[in-house]
């Protein structure tokens, strides 16, 4: 790079120098830049500078002899020698720069003889002569005055060098500035995106902590869900399940420490829902979980089973007493009628308890326990509560294998009907037929009506077999009637359950029309029971019937509700004294008078009258005596198979003297 040396130096500042130099001297100078050019100078005009420079020319001294001056004074290498025309010797010593010649400075008008003079006088004097005017320097001196003139040149020197130092620096540090700033930019454009890059990561840790927070709470109401009933917000049986483990598990037999488990299941549930719709039977599970709730200690857990079965688990209890007092609370709770939206519904509960360690150690062993003594509850009358025992067993397996075997029954030609004769209690005369439906199966034998009818009523099977026992019966009356027997009519016996189908009078009508049996010949029976259960819809359906033609009975009179208050309301033709009342006529004045008191209240209300099971003359005659005017029982006959029975119709009857 190429200096310029006004630019290094302040001009001013050298000259101050060298004029300083010049008075201590009197040595005058000049100076020119890297270009030559005279820039300061100890002649103010600058006349005899410009002369000097103009007439510069190398020392004409012989060469050996500047070499001599030269290294006498140690000077070679830093200052050249000049010698003008004149004979005046003139140095310039050349400041230099990173190699560069910047300037030059000049130093002339001391006596060069001064320098020379070691040789020769007569030299001197040629050289005095030849200066004039020109001050002299003294030879002593020279030595001083060429180590303060390059001192000078140096310190110039020095001067060129720290301005240039100065500026490399400054250029340094600018560059380094520029540096830090770009840097400090780029720093700050990656803070920026380092920024967006934190935000984007907020969010998307925000948006995944929300994701998180989701997929717990999906996975709590998957969990909440898995374990709960929807309907009642009750824990559900697998959780019940769950927790049986656990207190089974932790339960300590040496402490004597005791569990029970309760099987609840509401009464007639499936007639709620039949009649009054699933939406209906939702709230009185609603409301039967409210109830439930109010009977259960803390500590206690409540679930629902399946379908109307609820389950109560009592961990820790000193004794039965404490299962019995729960049991007799749910009860208690029950027997007041439950009101949903202004309407009230009188609804029962079986519960079947069973205790653990006593009745099982397992969970499976203990809950089928609970369901048998639940079930033997309900078999026992329904709206209590029974104790699990060992015997229970047993009468469930007899009635799980009576319901299988039900189940085929029709389709293997299992059933029959056996016709029971209804006598005219004065002439002996058989004037209507009862059809009782008989069950032989090739492993059970012969089951009773009384032990599968309620198994055929609680699984729904009692609707095709009823179906199939009227439908026979009806054929078998046309057949007779068209043999032109003298009878009136054939009773069937109608289930509740199929009372309470909507399409019930529908079948009867397809039936007779089907047997082509004329309505009058047909008489159905129902029981008390099955009037109570819903008393409008059942005088509605008696009505249609009358309609139609077909007469009804009421069955088994005396055994439920007996009241005679509804009596009248009910379009029957026929009222059947069950024979619990007839078993006592005879020995029971009490009983005696309240059959009495039937039987004029029938005739009163223009009803027939049926007393069932008469075995006995004595029960007939008092019967007789009593006007009771139709008899069925085993006096006259045993249900029989229609072949018997069609002997005794050839016959017309009884003889009623006999
Ligand atoms: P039910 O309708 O009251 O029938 C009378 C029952 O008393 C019959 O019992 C009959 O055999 C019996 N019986 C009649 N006279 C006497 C007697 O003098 N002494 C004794 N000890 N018993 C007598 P069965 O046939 O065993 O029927 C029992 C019950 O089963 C019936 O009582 C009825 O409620 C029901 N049942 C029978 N057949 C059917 C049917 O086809 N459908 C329905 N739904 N129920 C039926
Ligand atoms: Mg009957
Ligand atoms: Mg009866």
């Amino acid at each position: 790079m190429n200096y310029s040396f006004s630019e290094l130096v302040s001009l001013e500042k050298i000259k101050r120098l060298l004029e300083r130099m010049h008075k201590i001297t009197a040595v005058s100078y000049f100076m020119v830049d890297e270009n030559d050019v005279i820039i300061v100078s100890s002649d103010e005009k600058n006349e005899g500078v410009i002369f000097c420079k103009n007439n510069l020319k190398l020392f004409d001294i012989e060469e050996k002899y500047i070499n001599d001056i030269m290294k006498s004074y140690d000077i070679k290498n830093k200052m050249d020698m000049f010698q003008y025309e004149d004979g005046l010797v003139c140095i310039g010593i050349p400041i230099r720069v990173d190699g560069q010649v910047v300037a030059e400075l000049f130093a002339s008008g001391f006596l060069v003889c001064s320098l020379l003079n070691y040789e020769s006088k007569e030299c001197e004097k040629e050289v005095l002569s030849l200066i004039g005017d020109n001050p002299e320097v003294r030879r002593p001196n020279v030595r001083l005055i060429f180590d303060f003139i390059i001192e000078i040149s140096q310190l110039i020197e020095d001067i060129c060098v720290n301005k240039i130092n100065q500026r490399k620096l400054e250029k340094r540090l600018i560059l380094k500035e520029k540096k830090v700033r770009e840097n400090s930019e780029k720093l700050s454009c990656v803070y920026e995106q380092l920024a967006v890059a934190e935000e984007e990561l907020r969010n998307q840790t925000n948006e995944l902590k929300e994701k998180q927070r989701h997929l717990k709470a999906s996975e709590e109401q998957i969990q909440y869900m898995a374990y709960h009933d929807a309907l009642t917000g009750l824990p559900n049986r697998d959780f019940f399940i769950n927790r049986l483990n656990i207190e089974l598990e932790d339960l300590n037999i040496d402490k004597d420490e005791k569990g029970a488990i309760f099987f609840i299941d509401l009464d007639n549930f499936k007639n709620i829902n039949d009649t009054l719709g699933l939406e209906y039977g939702d709230r009185i599970l609603k409301k039967f979980t409210e109830i439930l709730k109010k009977c259960i200690g803390k500590k206690e857990l409540l679930c629902r089973g399946e379908g109307d079965e609820f389950l109560i688990l009592q961990s820790k209890i000193k004794g039965i007493s404490h299962a019995e007092n729960t049991a007799n609370k749910i009860l208690n709770l029950f027997r007041k009628p439950i009101t949903i939206e202004d309407s009230e519904v009188y609804a029962t509960v079986s519960i079947g308890i069973t205790l653990f360690p006593d009745n099982g150690k397992d969970m499976s062993t203990l809950l089928k326990n609970a369901d048998t003594a639940m079930y033997k509850a309900k078999d026992l009358g329904k709206n209590r509560y029974e104790f699990y025992r060992k015997s229970m067993h047993e009468g469930l397996i007899r009635k799980t294998e009576i319901e299988a075997k039900l189940r085929h029954a029709i389709k293997n030609n299992e059933f029959e009907i056996h016709y029971q004769p209804q006598v005219d209690s004065s002439t002996g005369q058989v004037v209507s037929l009862e059809a009782l439906i008989r069950w032989n199966n090739s492993e059970l034998g012969n089951i009773s009506p009384l032990e599968f009818i309620p198994i055929a009523e609680e699984t729904g099977l009692i609707i095709p077999i009823g179906e199939w026992v009227l439908k026979t019966a009806c054929r078998q009356n046309k057949k007779w009637k068209d043999k032109g027997y003298s009878y009136e009519t054939i009773a069937v016996n109608i289930s509740p359950i199929q009372l309470q189908q909507d399409d019930f009078v529908y079948k009867v009508k397809k039936i007779l029309e089907q047997t082509s049996l004329p309505p009058e010949c047909l008489e159905l029976e129902i029981t008390e029971n099955a009037v109570m259960k819903s008393l409008d819809s059942t005088v509605n359906i008696l009505h249609e019937l009358h309609e139609m033609g077909v007469k009804t009975a009421l069955d088994d009179f005396g055994t439920g509700y007996s009241s005679l208050s509804y009596l009248k309301t009910l379009p029957i033709d026929t009222l059947k004294i069950d024979k619990s009342f007839i078993d006592d006529i005879g020995n029971k004045p009490f009983e005696e008078s309240i059959t009495e008191g039937i039987i004029l209240l029938a005739h009163k209300m223009k009803l027939d009258i049926i007393a069932e099971g008469v075995e006995l003359k004595e029960q007939l005659d008092i019967l007789k005596n009593k006007k009771c005017d139709k008899i069925q029982g085993y006096y006259f006959s045993k249900p029989r198979n229609p072949k018997e029975i069609e002997k005794i119709l050839k016959l017309g009857g009884f003889d009623i003297n006999y």
